[in-house]
């Protein structure tokens, strides 16, 4: 069993980010600039977002954050995502998810002009991606497909078992998985709440991504000898022996199904750092189409 180190992937992808930003700063040409909006005060959100800036920083792109209360009218966020729209120095935007109940993130997404849609929602980005044409990915999906092209994972007339049908997951990692390309080529079962016979499907499976939100919910006996397990899950559960009073868990029982395994992430230091990585990446990109366009 070999562990597939997000630690070690997204390094390489955030050295290689610095190192062109370095060169654009030489060139003293115009840097990568990610705006994020923040709506609320969920813990885990105020995290995904802090991390988000922090990585910005490190690798010398600008960023600026806006902070909203839970109780913002929609129409302000609405006039912060035009004004970012047409700012010139801003190539990148995301507005963090979930939302509070009374916005629709739908309306919210389509307002994000689809050459600043760095986290690839925009039906526009979506459209394109199912297509296969370039466009913006979103983030964990991509960073999942960088993952398994860094560590040569053949994937090519695989079976690929995907466990959650979310826009921002299970859906398009489904889509990436199927497509004409390398890593791609996989035959895909897209599995969900409704499906039947999980455990017998996931054992025809050579490559399971577990993106359901479930503690441990993919256990060893679900998991046929060598399969390349791929777990998304990211569950607080209460801890007092941490200083936080939670660690994070994954959606597959890691210790049991790991011996099983020829390559699996960890929870932490897999998927997540990955999707981190896979945003960076599609600023870059953003920057560089705008200010070359
Ligand atoms: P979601 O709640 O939007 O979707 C969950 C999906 O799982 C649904 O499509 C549902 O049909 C399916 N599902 C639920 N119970 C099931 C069951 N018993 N059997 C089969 N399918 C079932 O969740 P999401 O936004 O896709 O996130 C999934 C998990 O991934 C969460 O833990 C989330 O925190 C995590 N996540 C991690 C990252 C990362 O960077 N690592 C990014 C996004 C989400």
């Amino acid at each position: 069993m070999q562990l597939l180190e997000g630690k070690i992937v997204s390094q390489a992808v955030k050295d290689d980010l610095r190192h062109k930003t370095n060169q654009l700063k030489n060139q003293h040409k115009k840097i990568p600039h990610l705006a994020a909006i923040l709506i609320g005060t969920d813990g885990a959100s105020e995290t995904y977002v802090a991390s988000k800036i922090k990585n910005c920083e490190e690798i010398g792109f600008k960023s600026s954050m806006y902070r909203f209360k839970n109780d913002v009218d929609e129409t302000t966020v609405i006039s912060k995502i035009e004004e970012l729209n047409s700012d010139d120095d801003v190539d990148g935007i995301l507005v963090q998810l979930p939302l509070p109940k009374h916005f629709s993130e739908e309306k919210i997404v389509n307002l994000i002009d689809p050459r600043k849609d760095v986290d690839g929602f925009h039906p526009m980005s979506v459209g394109k991606m199912v297509q296969g044409l370039p466009t913006f990915l979103p983030a964990t999906p991509y960073g999942i497909m960088l993952m398994l092209e860094h560590y040569k994972i053949e994937t090519a007339g695989k079976h690929a078992v995907v466990i959650g049908r979310s826009n921002i997951v299970g859906r398009p990692m489904s889509i990436l998985l199927s497509q004409q390309a390398n890593p791609g080529n996989c035959t895909v079962t897209l599995c969900h709440s409704r499906t039947k016979n999980l455990k017998e499907i996931c054992l025809q499976a050579d490559i399971i991504v577990a993106a359901l939100g479930k503690v441990s919910f993919l256990t060893a006996d679900m998991v046929k000898e060598n399969a390349v397990v791929i777990d998304v899950g990211i569950t607080r559960v209460e801890d007092v022996t941490k200083k936080s009073g939670f660690r994070i868990m994954g959606d597959v029982d890691f210790h049991a199904v790991a011996p099983r395994c020829s390559y699996i992430t960890p929870v932490p230091g897999g998927v997540g750092l990955m999707t981190i990585a896979a945003l960076l990446k599609n600023t870059y990109n953003a920057s560089l189409q705008k200010n070359n366009s």
